[in-house]
C-alpha cells in the first residue's frame, strides 16, 4: 500500500480541532481499504471518495486549515467553498451524484462523468463512512440468520449457499456465510478478488474447477461444517451450469456490480481486459453484452427458486437490469429487505457503526465491553459482537458495526463520549451509518420495495434525513442518489458525528443520534407498519398520527 493511502494515527492533530481530524481521517481510511485507490475508488465499481485528485488534495487542504465557523460545501466529490456559518452547524455538507427528474439515467450520468462534472459517491464511499467490507457483513449474516429462522429450522448447518462478487461490498458474503455456519460458494471473475478475499481472511478457499468446489461444498455439507470457497468463472455461465448438473443450492443469491453495465458487470466470455477493451471502443456493445449476462444469470436463479432453493437479490439491482431486459418473471425474487430486514427497520435498527481514531484496535475491544455488559439482552447485538471479535479482521481504521436501534444508539455513544473525555479511549471515535437505514433511504427497487402503503418511489424522506441531521447538529450531512447506471434509482442521505469527549460533542450525538432514528421510526409508522407505531408509543416518539 503506497504512503498516500495510509491512516494516520494517534493524537497528534494535523488540523484545528478534531471534529475537522476526525473527517480527514475519514477520508484517508475510505481509500485506505478501498478497491481502487489510485482512481479514489471505494467500491461498487465507481464509488468515489472525491471527483478527482486536485479535488481530493483541495478537500483535505480545507480540512487542515478550516475553523468551526465554517461549513465546507462539497458537490459531487468536488469541493466547492468554505461558508461561514457557526460552530454548531456541519462542518462539512455534501451532495453527490443527484440529477434531476427526467434527466437521470444511465447514459446522462456516463456523459457528466467523462466531462468530470459529476461523480458518484455510492453510499459510504463519497462521503467517508466506508470501513471496509465489515460495514456490510452483519446485514448479510442477519439475512442468513433470519432465512434460517424462515425456512431451515434456524439452523444452517450442512445448507449450501450459492452466490458471486467479491468486491468492496460482495467480498463479506462468504466470512457471512461461513458465522451462519453455512457452506458457501462465490464465483468471481477478478482472480485478483479472490486473492486478496483470501488474504483478508474473509475467504477460506479457492478451488481450481467447479468439480472441485462442489466437492467441497458436498464434504462440508456432509459434515455439517462451514467453509467458504472461492471459484474463478462467470456467474451468468457458473450458475447454468449448475443447474445442468442438477445441483440446487438452498440459498442463491448475487452480488457481482450489475448496477453498472459498463464499469461493473463482467459478461460471459469476457475477462477484465477485454472488457476494458470494448469499453474504450464500443461502450454500447459492451452494456448489451452485459444485458445478454444477466438475462442467463437472472434466468438461471429463477429456475433456482422454481427448483426450492431461498433466492433472494441482494441490492445490486440484478432484477431490474434482467426486467429490463425481457425477463418478466425477475421480481418473483424478493428484495432482502422487504424479505428479512423490514421488522428491524421498522424500529430503527440498522447498520450503525463506529470508527476508532486512535487507530487502535484496543479502543474498539473496549467499546464491546461497553456494549455486553449494557445490552446483555439484546441478543442481536451481543452475539455479532462474539462473532465479529472472534472472525471480523479490521481494516483500515478499527471499526464495528452493530445493528442498534432507537435510543441505544444515543445511549452508546454519550457513554463511547464519556469513555473519550475520561481517557478510557486513546482518542475520539466516529459515529455512523449506512445510508440503508431507516429513515435515509428511497429505493424502490431495494430499500422501500413493496412498502406497505406504496410509498416506494417518494424521495422526501431521504431528503428530510439530511436536513433533520443538518438542524441536529452532525458533524457531516450527505445526500446521494444514484442506484442502476449510477442514476435515477435512489436517494439517500448519510451522517457523521464525531465523539471527541467534549460537551459541545455531547449535545450534538445526543441530537442527531436520537433524531436520526426518530425519523426512522415515523418513517415506517407513517407507511403504516404496526411494528414502528409500537415503536414510537414505546419509545415515547412525538409522532404525529393522523
Ligand atoms: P465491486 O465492484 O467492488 O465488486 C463486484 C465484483 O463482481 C467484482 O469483484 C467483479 O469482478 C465481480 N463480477 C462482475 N461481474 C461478474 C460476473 N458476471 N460473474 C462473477 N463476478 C463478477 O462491488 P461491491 O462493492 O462488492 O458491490 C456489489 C453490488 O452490491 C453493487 O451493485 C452494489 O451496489 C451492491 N451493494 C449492495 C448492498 C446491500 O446493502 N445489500 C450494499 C452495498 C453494495
Amino acid at each position: 500500500m503506497g504512503k498516500r493511502f495510509e491512516v494516520t494515527s494517534g493524537d497528534q492533530l494535523r488540523c484545528k480541532g478534531w471534529r475537522q481530524e476526525a473527517l480527514l481521517r475519514l477520508l484517508e481510511n475510505v481509500l485506505s481499504v478501498g478497491e481502487d485507490p489510485e482512481n479514489l475508488v471505494v467500491y461498487a465499481a465507481l464509488g468515489k471518495a472525491a471527483r478527482d485528485w486536485p479535488s481530493h488534495d483541495a478537500i483535505v487542504h480545507a480540512l487542515r486549515t478550516m475553523t468551526e465557523e465554517y461549513t465546507l460545501v462539497v458537490q459531487s466529490g468536488k469541493p466547492i467553498g468554505l461558508l461561514r456559518t457557526h460552530d454548531k452547524a456541519p462542518l462539512v455538507i455534501m451532495a453527490n451524484c443527484n440529477m434531476v427528474g427526467q434527466w437521470a439515467k444511465a447514459d446522462v450520468f456516463y456523459e457528466l462523468e467523462k466531462k468530470g462534472l459529476i461523480c458518484w459517491g455510492g453510499l459510504t464511499a463519497g462521503d467517508w463512512q466506508y470501513i471496509g467490507s465489515q460495514g456490510v457483513i452483519q446485514g448479510t449474516y442477519e439475512i442468513f440468520c433470519r432465512i434460517a429462522e424462515r425456512y431451515f429450522n434456524n439452523d444452517l448447518r450442512g445448507r449450501f449457499i450459492l452466490t458471486a462478487g467479491l468486491g468492496g461490498m460482495g467480498g463479506a458474503q462468504p466470512l457471512a456465510g461461513f458465522m451462519a455456519n453455512a457452506a458457501t460458494l462465490v464465483i468471481e471473475v477478478d482472480p485478483e478478488r479472490i486473492a486478496r478475499r483470501l488474504s483478508i481472511g474473509y475467504l477460506q478457499k479457492q478451488a481450481a474447477t467447479l468439480d472441485e468446489a462442489l466437492t467441497i461444498i458436498r464434504e462440508a455439507c456432509a459434515a455439517r461444517q462451514p467453509i467458504s470457497v472461492g471459484l474463478q468463472g462467470n456467474a451468468a455461465d457458473v450458475y447454468p451450469a449448475l443447474l445442468d448438473k442438477g445441483v440446487v443450492p438452498d440459498i442463491v443469491t448475487d452480488q457481482t456490480s450489475a448496477h453498472d453495465l459498463l464499469y461493473g458487470y463482467i459478461p460471459s466470455g469476457f475477462d477484465l481486459d477485454k472488457a476494458k477493451a470494448l469499453r474504450q471502443s464500443d461502450p454500447d456493445a459492451l452494456m448489451q453484452a452485459s444485458l445478454q449476462s444477466i438475462k442467463r444469470h437472472v434466468t438461471a436463479m429463477l429456475a433456482f427458486q422454481e427448483k426450492g432453493a431461498v433466492v433472494f437479490d441482494n441490492g445490486n439491482l440484478i432484477r431490474t437490469q434482467a426486467f429490463n431486459t425481457g425477463v418478466k418473471q425477475a421480481f418473483d425474487i424478493p428484495i432482502f429487505t422487504e424479505a428479512f430486514l423490514r421488522p428491524l427497520f421498522c424500529r430503527a435498527i440498522g447498520p450503525f457503526r463506529w470508527v476508532a481514531l486512535s487507530n487502535d484496535p484496543a479502543d474498539i475491544e473496549a467499546i464491546d465491553d461497553f456494549i455486553l455488559t449494557r445490552f446483555p439482552d439484546n441478543r442481536i447485538v451481543t452475539n455479532w459482537i462474539g462473532l465479529a471479535r472472534k472472525y471480523v479482521p479490521f481494516e483500515g481504521l478499527p471499526a464495528r458495526i452493530a445493528w442498534l436501534g432507537h435510543g441505544e444508539r444515543t445511549e452508546l455513544a454519550l457513554a463511547v463520549n464519556q469513555m473519550v473525555a475520561d481517557g478510557t479511549l486513546k482518542a475520539p471515535v466516529a459515529f455512523t451509518r449506512d445510508h440503508l437505514d431507516a429513515g435515509a433511504m428511497a429505493h424502490p427497487n431495494i430499500m422501500t420495495e413493496k412498502m406497505r402503503d406504496g410509498s416506494d418511489a417518494i424521495a422526501d424522506w431521504p431528503l428530510i434525513n439530511a436536513m433533520v441531521n443538518c438542524a441536529s447538529q452532525a458533524d457531516l450531512v450527505a445526500i446521494h442518489s444514484g442506484g442502476g447506471g449510477y442514476s435515477g434509482y435512489m436517494t439517500s442521505a448519510g451522517v457523521t458525528v464525531v465523539a471527541d469527549g467534549s460537551a459541545a460533542a455531547r449535545e450534538r450525538l445526543a441530537l442527531a443520534m436520537t433524531n436520526d432514528t426518530s425519523l426512522g421510526v415515523m418513517r415506517y409508522a407513517d407507511a403504516g407498519y404496526p411494528e414502528a407505531l409500537d415503536e414510537a408509543v414505546k419509545k415515547g416518539l412525538h409522532y404525529i398520527r393522523l
